[in-house]
């Protein structure tokens, strides 16, 4: 999808029954390679999904991510745990502020695609859906997310913000950080939904403290990898 970006699709020997924004630890069966956590990239059908993708980043020095978006392991054998996690959609009432980071986009399309498909109380409110990512080419599923907003029966905006973008490029769009973006105006009243590395995450629930939410009413998952483990 991107230089870095690939989606990911298993095809599983039976039904898996998850909910959108929930996530599952993948192994490789035929290497040593340590498990790890990756997020649905679309909703779950009633009877469950058989065929089931992920938005993978191959991370420097990542063993996992590569091994997964390398063109050579098409075919491979792969173990998915059960789903985990408690990042899916909430109050139906309430205006929705998304602000996805990079592979972090996954949970959220299938928490909007969910919506959509359950014809969820929460259509008829206004979405934004902030995508942070560095410059244009790190931008992908723009037409499937204008798809989706056309299928959104309230207010769709959806805003990508380059934070490293070439001052001469030239992108018309907005610049900065992604968190930059988050003001009174989507806060109001919203329950936010945030997803991607954990830097973004933590200054967006500042941003968004700031505006008015309630932390109580902010969710998220924080795609933590082994980056962060003290030698
Ligand atoms: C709930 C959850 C959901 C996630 N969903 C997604 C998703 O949908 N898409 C996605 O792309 N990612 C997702 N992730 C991140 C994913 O699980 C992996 O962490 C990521 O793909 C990197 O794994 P890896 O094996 O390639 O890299 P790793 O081998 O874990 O390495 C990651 C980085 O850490 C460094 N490193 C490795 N070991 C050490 C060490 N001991 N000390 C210091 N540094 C070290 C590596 O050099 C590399 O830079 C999710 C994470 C979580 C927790």
């Amino acid at each position: 999808m991107t230089h870095d970006i690939s989606k990911v699709s298993v095809s599983l020997e039976s039904h898996i029954h998850y909910r959108a924004g929930q996530y599952v630890s993948i192994q490789s069966s035929d290497t040593d390679i340590p498990a790890r956590c990756y997020s649905f990239a679309q909703s779950n059908t009633p009877g469950g999904n058989q065929l089931v993708s992920f938005f993978v980043r191959g991370v420097t020095g990542g063993r996992m991510s590569n091994w997964l978006i390398d063109p050579l392991n098409v075919n491979s054998k792969v173990t998915l745990s059960a789903a985990n996690g408690d990042f899916y959609l909430r109050d139906q009432s309430a205006p929705v502020l998304c602000v996805a980071g990079g592979s972090g986009l996954a949970p959220i399309i299938a928490l909007i695609e969910e919506a959509i498909q359950n014809n969820s109380a929460i259509v008829d409110q206004p979405l934004t859906l902030l995508m942070g990512v560095r410059s244009q080419r790190d931008i992908y599923y723009q037409d499937q997310i204008n798809s989706l907003g056309t299928q959104w029966r309230n207010e769709f905006r959806f805003t990508p913000v380059l934070s490293d973008e070439p001052v001469a490029s030239n992108w018309l769009g907005h610049r900065g950080f992604v968190t930059n973006y988050i003001d009174q105006k989507t806060s109001l009243g919203a329950t936010g939904y945030l997803c991607g590395p954990p830097p973004m995450i933590d200054a967006a629930m500042i941003k968004m403290q700031e505006n008015g939410m309630d932390l109580n009413r902010i969710f998220f998952d924080k795609f933590l990898d082994q980056s962060g483990i003290k030698p």
